[in-house]
């Protein structure tokens, strides 16, 4: 009732009416919509559909700062896990190549890699992923709208079409599930306008070159990896050790092997600025913290793997009382992913403690609907006791 008096002040018009006549009779559009298209939201709309739920899922891409955008399936499927891994399968090819002269195969005395076509392979099979989401989609009976998701109200959804039209949604249960973006380091001059990140590297025309990678954990050594693998320059700037929070023997032997590998290590450095000189390369300068000592070197691309951010700005959370971790930005959840708002529910990279990395967001979601459905009351208005421990069983299956 207070989210829909806090409606009623906020929605003047017919609109607005239409939301709270909705809300007040108990008549929602769906069962459930999903904000946010990637590995858990699509995984958590075609499970609850399966499980007879009405179900939508929004999902939309704003473009990066270099304009880089692509489709349905999240930051795996598109700028993640998926296309990283198509370009390291090339890079060990390249590998295997050289070895193979070795066992005999003749091969002529330089090979050379033409980024243009595993490029081309890699987003025209992306693509093929994306057609394969929205098939799935339709098939399960879940309707994908391409459209900017944010709440209004626990049970309303508004989303914005990239043209600017509105479209009001309700709905009995809203789950958040849209992911993080990579960071920009804002503060040093030159690095939005002339840096990329992981979220413009897969879909780049053309080969990077001489590539300064600046970062030291899981994405700037993957992406510093495969470009070494494929015969670019390549070079990891570190700020303070490499893999925070692993195993540091471990992470030693890893980038003991990139350097053998062949990849450049600048240990204990930090950028100062990016400046881009009229040949069009790129003048990096920075500072070796030990010495405090400034140096230059010009390359081709700037590759920024700094971090990921939630982007839980743009959701109108705030007004809702969905409470945030103020440091990190992300949503806090329980242990059943619910949030401090009744029927508002988050999973994966937006929200914490409980984050799931992208390949268990399949398995996060049925969990969490699962959960939904046990809480649901049967027809005659009581719960189930033997729905709820049917449910819980199938969890613990899940779970293992
Ligand atoms: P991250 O783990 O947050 O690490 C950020 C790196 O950037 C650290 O090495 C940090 O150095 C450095 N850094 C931060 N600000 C800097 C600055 N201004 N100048 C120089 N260096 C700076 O970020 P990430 O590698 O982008 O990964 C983001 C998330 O994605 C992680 O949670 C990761 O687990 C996840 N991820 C998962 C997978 C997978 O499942 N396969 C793959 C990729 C990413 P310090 O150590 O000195 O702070």
């Amino acid at each position: 009732m207070a989210a829909l008096c806090r409606g009623r002040h906020r929605w003047k018009g017919l609109k607005g009416l239409l939301v709270f006549t909705r809300n007040f009779t108990g008549r929602y559009d769906y069962d459930l919509v999903v904000i946010g298209g990637g590995s858990g939201g699509l995984a958590c709309s075609k499970e609850a559909a399966q499980l007879g739920q009405k179900v939508a899922v929004l999902d939309y891409v704003e473009p990066t700062a270099k304009g880089t955008k692509w489709a349905l399936g999240g930051t795996c499927v598109n700028v993640g896990c998926i296309p990283k891994k198509l370009m390291h399968q090339a890079a060990l090819l390249g590998t295997a190549i050289k070895d193979a002269k070795k066992y005999g195969w003749q091969m002529p005395e330089t090979v050379h890699h033409d980024w243009a076509t595993m490029a081309e392979a890699v987003q025209n099979h992306v693509r093929s992923l994306n057609w394969g989401h929205r098939v799935q989609l339709q098939d399960k009976k879940v309707k994908y709208l391409n459209l900017k998701g944010s709440m209004l109200d626990e049970h309303t959804v508004r989303g914005l079409s990239k043209a600017g039209k509105e479209t009001i949604l309700t709905a009995k249960n809203i789950v958040i599930a849209t992911g993080g973006r990579p960071k920009y380091p804002t503060q040093i001059p030159g690095a939005v306008e002339h840096g990329i990140t992981s979220d413009d590297i897969f879909w780049l025309k053309r080969a990077p070159g001489k590539t300064l990678v600046v970062g030291a954990s899981y994405v700037a050594l993957e992406c510093a990896g495969f470009l070494t693998g494929i015969g670019l320059d390549t070079t990891v700037m570190v700020r303070s050790v490499a893999l925070r929070g692993f195993d540091q023997q471990m992470a030693g032997l890893v980038t003991d092997y990139m350097e053998a590998y062949g990849t450049r290590f600048m240990w204990r450095s930090v950028p100062k600025r990016v400046d881009k000189l009229s040949s069009g390369t790129l003048q990096v300068t920075w500072s070796d913290t030990e010495t405090g000592r400034e140096h230059k070197d010009t390359y081709d691309s700037v590759l920024w793997a700094v971090g990921r951010a939630p982007e839980t700005k743009a959701l109108g959370l705030d007004k809702l009382g969905v409470q945030l971790n103020k440091q990190s930005g992300k949503i806090l959840v329980g242990p059943d992913e619910s949030t401090s708002v009744p029927n508002v529910y988050a999973f994966g990279d937006i929200s914490e403690p409980y984050c799931f990395l992208n390949s268990s967001g399949g398995c996060a979601s049925p969990w969490l609907y699962i959960c939904l459905l046990a809480s649901r009351p049967n027809t005659k208005g009581k719960r189930t006791e033997e729905k709820i421990f049917q449910m819980i069983a199938l969890l613990c299956i899940i779970r293992d």
